[in-house]
């Protein structure tokens, strides 16, 4: 007898049903699992880090007709699986044997992308020939952007190492309705130096009862460096920031590059309007805001096509105006977005999915390359968009939560109910009550330690 759990996609264009035999269910789970917060990860997906279901140890490896009906995204990663080559004549063979093959796998993105030379996927690395590496492929549906698959595999053999489902993509992290166990059993965040400031680690920090370890490589633990954190309490006003250059600016990109913006500190005018939360405090001498609001949601929509594996997803709002293509310091730097946002708008190299078919107001926007969630839109709020905090890159100064330009709603201070999270009871369903509550609880805790609430 087989126990079985469905990997499928938003839009459902592309859904597989895994089959767990009883002698694993038995002998091999919950499989003790890590998050990863690796700059990959994060690029790649949009999220703040990702959690996986091993298809190694669940013996679920899909067949490649499985995964070509997904769209793939190559990225050569420096760590190495598997031996390396003995001698230099082997070597080059193999490679440009191997390196052929693939890029005949990827042919599609390759016509779409003739600039592709300048990015950091496949193409740019399929005519190095030295490298020693491994190829880490993404596999996500293509009409709705949801991450499904990651496969680790040697650059030379394409031998298969590691495989992992994407735990959002999965309709139940639970085998059985009642008492299930847990097809993972989280013990801690893996690759935190990527972050600078712990990004997950700071929130999520117990899981069914246990506390979850902070580790960079291996198992050595990892501690906080020291990064220069800009912003205080919801009253102070910030000298750090002074200290920076003016034109500053916030980059946000995904792994391939396709999208990659420059946000510049909001530069309202004054007064601000009536309820204006997207521009948050600290305030400078004039009165003008200096962050933009960023928030958590448990929904099931942006679990699945963020394929987000965690209990809630990030996203900052950020409103067009503040939004270029480049950090330009001329004087007319180009908008990201021209002119009036719809949820019909096309954008290069995006791809654009309505993810709600009752309600025609909202859209999603995910790579059409690598397939990391990009950008989530509503008309009633036409003038703003909410980008996932993966996409954020850390300058040395800030790190993946990034104070100096978020500033996280972890909720109102001394009120317990509505919880700091939105749609919480859908995270509650899919986690159940404890592990929800210990997100939240991890969330409030680092709200109050950060200043954004005092009880
Ligand atoms: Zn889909
Ligand atoms: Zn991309
Ligand atoms: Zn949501």
């Amino acid at each position: 007898m087989v126990q079985t759990i469905t990997a499928s996609c938003h839009c459902k264009l592309f859904s597989h049903t895994i089959e767990i035999s009883d002698e694993i269910v038995e002998n091999k789970l919950p499989i003790s699992e890590t998050t990863c917060s690796c700059d990959a990860c994060r690029f790649r997906t949009g999220q703040i880090c990702i959690l996986t279901l091993s298809a190694k140890i669940t013996e679920t490896f899909p067949s490649k007709e499985v995964l070509s009906k997904l769209k793939r995204y190559d990225q050569k990663c420096g760590f190495s699986i598997g031996k390396k080559k003995d001698d230099n004549d082997s070597q080059s063979n193999s490679s440009t044997n191997n390196n052929m093959k693939i890029e005949e796998d990827d042919s599609e993105n390759k016509n779409d992308h003739d600039d592709s030379a300048n990015k950091d996927g496949l193409n740019k690395y399929s005519s190095t020939t030295s490298c020693d590496g491994t190829i880490i492929t993404q596999f996500f549906c293509g009409n709705c952007g949801t991450k499904i698959y990651l496969q680790v595999s040697d650059i030379f053999d394409e031998k298969v190492e590691i495989g992992m489902w994407l735990l959002g993509c999965l309709d139940k992290i639970q085998l059985n309705d009642n008492n299930g166990k847990y097809l993972v059993d989280l013990k801690g965040h893996h690759f935190l130096d990527d972050t600078k400031d712990g990004g997950i680690a700071n929130i999520w920090n117990r899981f069914n009862g246990n506390e979850l370890m902070r580790y960079h490589d291996s198992l050595e633990l990892w501690e906080p460096k020291s990064i220069k954190t800009t912003i205080i309490s919801n009253e102070g006003k910030v000298n750090e920031l002074k200290e920076k250059e003016e034109e500053e600016m916030l980059n946000l990109h995904c792994k391939c590059n396709n999208f990659n913006v420059y946000v510049r500190r909001p530069k309202p005018e004054l007064p601000l309007p009536e309820n204006c939360y997207w521009y948050q405090h600290p305030y400078d001498d004039k009165g003008v805001p200096q962050r933009y609001m960023a928030s958590w949601c448990a929904c099931n929509s942006c679990r699945i096509t963020t394929g987000s594996s965690i209990p809630a997803h990030s996203w900052v709002q950020i409103p067009f105006r503040d939004i270029f293509t480049s950090n330009s310091t001329s004087s007319s730097p180009e908008l990201f977005i021209k002119g009036e946002m719809t949820p019909t708008t096309e954008i290069p190299g995006l791809t654009k999915y309505q993810s709600s078919p009752d309600n025609k107001d909202i859209s999603r926007y995910f790579c059409e390359c690598c397939g990391s969630s990009i950008m989530y839109f509503d008309q009633s709020r036409s003038f703003i968009g909410s980008f996932p905090i993966g996409l954020n890159d850390s300058s040395p100064l800030n790190g993946t939560l990034n104070q100096s330009w978020f500033s996280w709603w972890t909720g109102e201070s001394g009120v317990s109910f509505p919880p700091p999270i939105n749609a919480y009871e859908d995270g509650e369903k899919r986690w159940g009550k404890l592990i929800m509550k210990e997100f939240e609880d991890g969330l409030i805790s680092w709200g109050k330690s950060i200043g954004q609430r005092q009880k």
